[in-house]
């Protein structure tokens, strides 16, 4: 019931336009049921092999996003159901989900997730990449995958002006993507995934439309990463 409640809470704060993955990684299939009965049917993990069990076993109208970095020769085990792969951070990546999402007939979405915490052991593509990526003629070819946005993941820290910085970063490269008017087939920008439980509101603030909110829902994980 609790899951229930958080989920309910949560939404009520959350502005309309915002859509919400619920992070359910490490979290047993009975409290992804949970939040799922109560009527929210996005749910996010960061392991392929997790997500692929969790898929079997629940209902197949749940939209599950691929959050975690991810590894190449992992694709082909959830190209037949991901929704949406968040940390696409390199051309060989896209190049091998275009691959796995043509055996299935499908056309995959993506986005592209870019480096702007001061971290360094963030995983993500300097924005000079990304333009790099969706100019370079490998990526006009690709038929199976489509980059609806960008995804980044702030510093874990309590300063709120470093934070709010770090995001609004990629907010201001996202718009001017979108001014670029690059847009192809597989080149359309809407989604802009940016904000977790610790985090979101700055987010928000600025500019985030997608939100990747766990421990907020389904409480603190117990495992050691
Ligand atoms: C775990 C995770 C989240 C959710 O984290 P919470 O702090 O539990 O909300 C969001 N994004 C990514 C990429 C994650 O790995």
């Amino acid at each position: 019931m609790i899951i229930k409640q958080n989920l309910i809470n949560f939404k009520k704060g959350l502005p309309d336009q915002i859509e919400l993955v619920a992070v359910s990684k490490t979290k047993p299939i009975s409290d992804i049921q949970e939040a799922y009965d109560a009527g929210h049917k996005v749910f996010g993990e960061n392991k392929v092999q997790e997500m692929v069990n969790k898929y079997e076993e629940l209902p197949k109208d749940i939209a599950w996003h691929m959050i975690g970095h991810l590894q190449r020769n992992k694709v082909k085990y959830m190209a037949h159901f991901v929704h949406l792969i968040h940390g696409v951070d390199s051309l060989k990546t896209l190049i091998e989900i275009n691959k796995q999402a043509k055996k299935h007939e499908r056309v995959i979405q993506c986005l592209l997730q870019a480096r702007i915490a001061q971290e360094e052991t963030k995983f993500g593509l300097q924005f000079e990449e990304i333009e790099n990526i969706i100019k370079s003629q490998e990526f006009v070819a690709l038929k199976n995958i489509k980059i609806i946005g960008l995804m980044g993941m702030a510093s874990f820290s309590d300063d709120e002006i470093q934070v709010a910085s770090e995001f609004d970063s990629l907010k201001t490269f996202f718009d001017k993507l979108k001014n670029k008017q690059l847009s192809t087939f597989n080149f359309q920008l809407s989604t802009l995934s940016m904000g977790m439980s610790g985090d979101y509101k700055i987010a928000i603030k600025n500019g985030s439309n997608m939100v990747r909110v766990g421990s907020a829902i389904f409480g603190a994980r117990n495992y050691i990463a």
